[in-house]
């Protein structure tokens, strides 16, 4: 037994309130050690998202600086190499169109729209900067990853089809509500795909290929092999594609520590009772990092802010919601960033919690000139 000691409060450290961990976790990064000791790994890889469908808002960029800094930590306070690994999502939809007879949506992603050069060129134009930054403050490698690269793997097939297996199962988990859950490819001729795959049809399939039928707008009926060593891209609702790469990374040497926003909790919830369909399967280790919040307590968002209804707090500085618009260097964004974020991650319940543009407006200033605001 030991007694609960307050931590001395850092300066500038936000107020908040005792987190339900209270006693129980003290550095958030110890949320992985359970894995750590069942597998007895030596090594962890920590796997974070990256948005190209435009510039990113303050938000993304406080859960990436969270990945790295968590790793950072993992390295120190659990003895683990550590490495991060960014999966940037050109599978996001870069068009869309809608059949005026059918009224089906149709899209076609940024990788189809731009492919691999440009999608390339955007990851370094809206994060190069950033995350080189951190890497030379905390010490941590870092990759990223396409999605198209990653669904172009054979094991990444394998547990794509090894989903169809147990498909029974874990529609009802991917989908609680209707047991839909929606599968889609490019059509060949032009890369656009039905987005909600109503008319995509499994034709047969097993442990070592599928064969699905799909439609296209000005094509027509085509038929699709997914086989470990095939060139079919594979469109998947995000629940799915998110069980995907966590098995898949589940088959690394280096323990996958899953890093995301926590708006994602409940998505995570369908996740881990989704693996447990599969014996012997374990969920993997996962953080959660503070939310960026709008005045009405909703997450920022891209789309909300695009269609005008962000209910931002007055006074948030504009390069909050277009990281592209910061007027100073990326190295003092990056510095600035490590510090608040540092600062979040000083005590559990200051990272068990979301943070307003206001009050981050506000550690911001503090973290930039080291003075209250
Ligand atoms: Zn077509």
């Amino acid at each position: 037994m030991t007694s609960s000691v307050s931590p001395v409060p850092e300066p500038n450290a936000p107020v908040s309130p005792v987190s339900v961990t209270v006693d129980a976790v003290e550095h958030s990064v110890d949320f992985v050690r359970p894995r750590l000791r069942a597998r007895a790994a030596r090594r962890v890889a920590l796997y974070a998202g990256v948005q190209i469908n435009g510039a990113p808002h303050v938000g993304t960029n406080v859960m990436q600086t969270a990945a790295f800094l968590l790793a950072a930590a993992a390295r120190d306070r659990l003895g683990v190499a550590a490495e991060l690994r960014f999966g940037a999502l050109d599978n996001a939809p870069h068009d869309t169109r809608v059949c005026p007879r059918t009224g089906t949506r149709y899209t076609r992603s940024y990788h189809h729209a731009l492919g691999p050069a440009r999608t390339e060129e955007l990851v370094k134009r809206f994060y190069g900067g950033l995350f080189d930054a951190l890497t030379a403050l905390t010490g941590v490698p870092y990759t990223v990853e396409t999605y198209t690269r990653q669904q172009h793997s054979p094991a990444f097939r394998e547990e794509f089809l090894a989903s169809l297996g147990r498909w029974e199962e874990l529609r009802w988990t991917l989908a609680p509500s209707s047991g839909h859950v929606p599968i889609s490819f490019p059509c060949p001729q032009c890369g656009w795909l039905q987005k909600a795959g109503e008319h995509t049809e499994l034709l047969e399939a097993g442990e070592r290929g599928a064969r699905f039928a799909a439609v296209c707008l000005d094509h027509g009926r085509y038929e699709t092999d997914v086989r470990p060593d095939g060139e079919a891209w594979l469109g998947l609702t995000t629940l799915h594609r998110n069980l995907v790469k966590e098995r898949l990374a589940d088959r690394d040497e280096a323990m996958p520590v899953i890093v995301k926003g926590a708006d994602w909790a409940p998505g995570c919830r369908l996740l881990d009772e989704a693996f447990l369909c599969f014996p012997g399967a374990h969920p993997p280790a996962r953080v959660f990092t503070p939310v960026v919040l709008s005045a009405s307590g909703a997450k920022l968002s891209k789309s909300l802010m695009r269609e005008g209804r962000a209910e931002l707090s007055p006074g948030t500085p504009p390069w909050m919601l277009y990281a592209t618009r910061w007027e100073g260097t990326a190295q003092r964004y990056a510095v600035t960033l490590h510090r608040l974020v540092s600062l979040m991650l000083s005590d559990p319940r200051h990272f068990e919690r979301g943070y307003t543009t206001s009050e981050l407006a506000r550690m911001w200033t503090e973290s930039e000139t080291g003075r209250p605001a």
